[in-house]
Order: C-alpha cells, then sequence, then structure tokens
C-alpha cells in the first residue's frame, strides 16, 4: 500500500511517524519550505520565534510516549507565568484572587457583584452567542472587562457573532471571573480547577521537536517532501487516488492507495475531482478562518518583564498577545544581554493589515511595546514579521451544520482520512492533532477510531486563550 499524507504538521508528520516506524511505504508532502506547520519555530539571526509559544502538555499516554521517543534529551520542564493586562494593571493569569480585587479596585469589584446578581436574575434564555453564554455565565461588567476586548481581537467579529459553542468548549470550570467570585464565596460549590503552572518545552522551541521527527520518519524509510503542495485530488475508487503535487511550480501526479490529508477541510473539497456535489462544495466555502501575523522584535534589554506572555485586553493596544521567548527557554535568544519578543496581531488575510509592508507592521508593534512601558523605540535592534495563515478555524454560528456536511460527504471515501486542526475544523492543541494522525494511521491497519471524536468531548485544561 502507498499511503501519501498532506501536511507536515504535527498531524500529518505524527501520522507518517507511525506509518513509517511500522514499515508502511509513506510520502509527506509540506507546501512551505519547513516543517512544523502552525507549530514550527521561525530562526532569525539565531534568535529563535515560536509562532503563539506552544506548550506542550498532554492527556494522552500515546502523544507522551512519542515525545520521549523522538526528542529523549530535549524535552525541558519549564515554568510558567503569564498575566494579563488591561487598562494598566497586571492580573495573574491564573487568578491570584487578592491580585484580581486590588487591581479591581472596590468600586469595580462591587459594581461587577451587582452585575453578576442582574445577570443571573435575568438570564438570557436560549444563549446562542458567545456574549450571551458569558453574560448568563459571569454578567455583563465581567464579560466586558475581561472577556470582550481579547476574544474580539482575537476573532475580529463582535461576541454575538461568535457560537455560544465556542464559550461551552473551552471556558469551563475556571476563569478570572469564577475565581474572583470564589473570592467574594458566590460560586458555590463550584471548585477552580488545577492549572497548569508548568510545561514541557523542546530545549529549541517546538520545531526542534517536528524536524526530528521529520527527520525518524526518514530514518525509517518514509518521505517528507517540503515546498511541495497538493493541489488536486482525482479520487478513481475508495482505494485509488491519483495526487497533484505542485513542487515549487513543476507539476507532478502520483498515485496513492490511500490518502491521509491535514491541509484546510475547505480546501480539501475543493481539490477533489469529480467536484463533490453543490451542497458539499458550499458547506466548504462557508467555513471560515482566523489568520495572525506575529511581529518579533530583538530588544536591547536584559530583562523586559518575567512572564513567558502576557494577554493584552486594553483595546488602545493593537497587539492581542505578547511573548517573551527567554522565558521560555532561554536558549531561544543567542545573545542574553538581549530580549526577543513576540507581538501578536490578530486578523483575517483579507484585511490591509496583512498585507502592509512590513516596515509599517514592525511600526505598529513597536508603538505597542513602547505603549505598554516596556522599552523605547531606540532599545529595539531588530525585528522580523511572520504571517500565519489559517491560523485559527473559526466557530461561526453555521460551522457545525456545514462541518456536518462535509463529514456525511467523505464518510463514503474511506480511503481519504482528514485529519488534524484546520483537516477537522476543530481548535485542536498539538496533541489533540497528533491524536488524529495516530488514529488515521492505525485506521489503515484495520482499526476502527473516528478522527471526529478527538477533543470533542473532552475538558479543556483552562479557558479559551490560546
Ligand atoms: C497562536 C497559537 C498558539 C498555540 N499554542 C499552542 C500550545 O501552547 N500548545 C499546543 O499544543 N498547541 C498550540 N497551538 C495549536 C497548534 O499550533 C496546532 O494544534 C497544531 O500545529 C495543528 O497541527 P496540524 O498538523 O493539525 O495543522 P498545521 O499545524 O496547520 O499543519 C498543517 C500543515 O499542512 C500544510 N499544508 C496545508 N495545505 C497543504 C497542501 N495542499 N499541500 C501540502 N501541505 C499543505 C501546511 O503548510 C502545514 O504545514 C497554538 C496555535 C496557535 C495559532
Amino acid at each position: 500500500m502507498k499511503v501519501i499524507v498532506i501536511g507536515g504538521g504535527p498531524a500529518g508528520l505524527t501520522a507518517a511517524y507511525e506509518l513509517a516506524k511500522n514499515g508502511q511505504e509513506v510520502l509527506v508532502f509540506e507546501k512551505d519550505s519547513q516543517v512544523g506547520g502552525i507549530s514550527k519555530t521561525i530562526n532569525y539571526k539565531g534568535y529563535l520565534f515560536d509562532l503563539g509559544g506552544h506548550r506542550f502538555f498532554t492527556k494522552f499516554p500515546e502523544v507522551q510516549k512519542i515525545w520521549q521517543e523522538v526528542l529523549p534529551n530535549d524535552f525541558l520542564t519549564r515554568p510558567r507565568l503569564s498575566r494579563i493586562y488591561y487598562r494598566g494593571k497586571f492580573f495573574y493569569y491564573p487568578i491570584k484572587p487578592f491580585n484580581a480585587l486590588w487591581n479591581l479596585g472596590p468600586l469595580t469589584a462591587s459594581s461587577s457583584v451587582f452585575s453578576y446578581f442582574k445577570a443571573r436574575l435575568k438570564p438570557y434564555p436560549n444563549p446562542t452567542s458567545f456574549e450571551e453564554w458569558v453574560v448568563n455565565q459571569f454578567g455583563r461588567q465581567l464579560y466586558e472587562i475581561f472577556f470582550k476586548t481579547y476574544t474580539e481581537k482575537v476573532w475580529g467579529v463582535p461576541c454575538q457573532q461568535i457560537s455560544a459553542d465556542w464559550a461551552a468548549q473551552r471556558i469551563q470550570g475556571l476563569s478570572l471571573i469564577t475565581a474572583v467570585l470564589n473570592a467574594f464565596g458566590l460560586t458555590g460549590k463550584q471548585k477552580v480547577r488545577t492549572l497548569i503552572d508548568e510545561f514541557q518545552y523542546p530545549r529549541k522551541g517546538p520545531g526542534q521537536f517536528w524536524e526530528t521527527t521529520a527527520e525518524a520518519i526518514q530514518s525509517y524509510g518514509g518521505k517528507v517532501e517540503l515546498r511541495s503542495e497538493a493541489v488536486e485530488i482525482n479520487v478513481k475508487s475508495a482505494d485509488d487516488f491519483l495526487v497533484k503535487i505542485n513542487h515549487n511550480g513543476s507539476l507532478e501526479e502520483i498515485k496513492a492507495d490511500a490518502i491521509i490529508s491535514s491541509m484546510p477541510l475547505s480546501e480539501l473539497i475543493l481539490s477533489l475531482r469529480p467536484y463533490p456535489p453543490q451542497d458539499v462544495i458550499q458547506a466548504a466555502r462557508r467555513l471560515s478562518y482566523r489568520d495572525f501575523f506575529t511581529v518579533g522584535l530583538v530588544v536591547n534589554k536584559e530583562n523586559i518583564f518575567p512572564d513567558n506572555w502576557i494577554y493584552i485586553h486594553s483595546p488602545e493596544i493593537k497587539a492581542g498577545r505578547l511573548q517573551n521567548f527567554k522565558n521560555w527557554n532561554p536558549e531561544m535568544v543567542p545573545d542574553l544581554a538581549t530580549t526577543s519578543l513576540g507581538l501578536e496581531f490578530f486578523c483575517f488575510a483579507s484585511d490591509p493589515a496583512w498585507t502592509q509592508p512590513e516596515n509599517n507592521l514592525i511600526d505598529m508593534a513597536s508603538e505597542d511595546l513602547v505603549n505598554l512601558n516596556f522599552a523605547q523605540r531606540e532599545d529595539i535592534a531588530d525585528a522580523v514579521v511572520i504571517r500565519v495563515p489559517k491560523a485559527y478555524p473559526v466557530y461561526l454560528p453555521d460551522y457545525q451544520a456545514n462541518v456536518k456536511i462535509i463529514k456525511d460527504y467523505l464518510g463514503k471515501l474511506p480511503g481519504l482520512q482528514t485529519i488534524g486542526r484546520n483537516g477537522l475544523h476543530r481548535y485542536n492543541n498539538q496533541d489533540h492533532s497528533m491524536m488524529t494522525g495516530l488514529y488515521a494511521a492505525w485506521n489503515l491497519k484495520g482499526q476502527n477510531h473516528s478522527v471526529w471524536d478527538v477533543n470533542a468531548e473532552e475538558e479543556y485544561h483552562e479557558i479559551q486563550r490560546d
């Protein structure tokens, strides 16, 4: 059997690793010039930039086993410190109730409690949007302080247009607000869940793990081809495919008995020949994605702030989050007298910001940094812009109905499996994506796992912030 894997991100590489390790002929096609997908690490003049900051944590023993197998000596356990910046104040996240109360001040703290009771007495009867769900849960004032601005920065649409599913999936037992309310004794039996205060991290960022995985696949006889984009998939029968690959401009057709694809679900559907029925194509066209870019700044200062990352809730600062890579691991920075930061901006690829010249984006990031009082312009020594298309599958109110139409259609093509984050249009972390890759590989050996069930029911570790 010849298996083609589309995409050299966590999902595709894990599927290929499992197959190659078991002697299966496997070929990975990755359109980018490096592996890792949105979990890759960019090396800019020796400064290592992680796109977003990727903690490694998992509840799946199978995933943990692969982490140890691939990188036995280079996984570090790192401490976590992260805070929320809101109107000039830093709130610890995970919450430290007294710090939160102190920062809110007695007036806001008590009016938040009042607003909470108001929402509890007169809740939205059937909350369908993110806003209604959160207001019902925490009251309007706390929603506006701690949810609205950050969520709208991340998603770029008003919270009324974001599905309540999003809140229900990601904001479970724990939030800053729950903890504040706990401090007032208002949440009854609800317990603040244990939070992750440390995490695993490859010595040189997540890319190190994915590059080593790609090497392992090749050492087992598999192939990983970069700058190779799958542009068309001809389905001859359930186990006979012809895949058109664009290798940097030159086209090649390759036969496969089975395909495991981690390309975005919408693109997969549109690449199929013969074309799927109109309703499936329409469903694919209705799926939407959020993009983002990181402006990496090298600052001539040894210490700027102690956090791994800071969430920026204040609307006057355009960045949504700020990473300090030295605090993830000092080896991310070649010169310890300097600090490398990643200022993250969420946008759509159709926004003017996406196509702005790099200098404008660097200017915008530098201005944010100065306004946050972390540095002066003259401290900024160098900068790089990294664009990350389709970073987030968007949970629009109709996304589940659209995904179901596509899922039902793909169910009729057993030799073609879709996996991963955008491949399933689900907000997966690396470990979820890896698990879907493992399931797909095991299915080819005759097992029967549903990739759609990964990360569907599972309780999440903390609230929605990634
Ligand atoms: C800001 C941010 C922070 C995050 N933080 C964490 C974290 O702390 N911990 C964590 O575990 N996860 C985190 N994640 C999630 C993690 O990045 C993803 O879960 C993971 O990368 C998904 O892997 P994937 O293989 O499913 O998809 P991707 O990483 O998107 O990989 C898909 C790959 O397919 C390739 N591809 C697409 N189309 C084609 C085609 N037609 N032909 C060939 N190749 C193609 C792409 O180039 C890409 O390399 C974060 C994500 C973001 C955006």
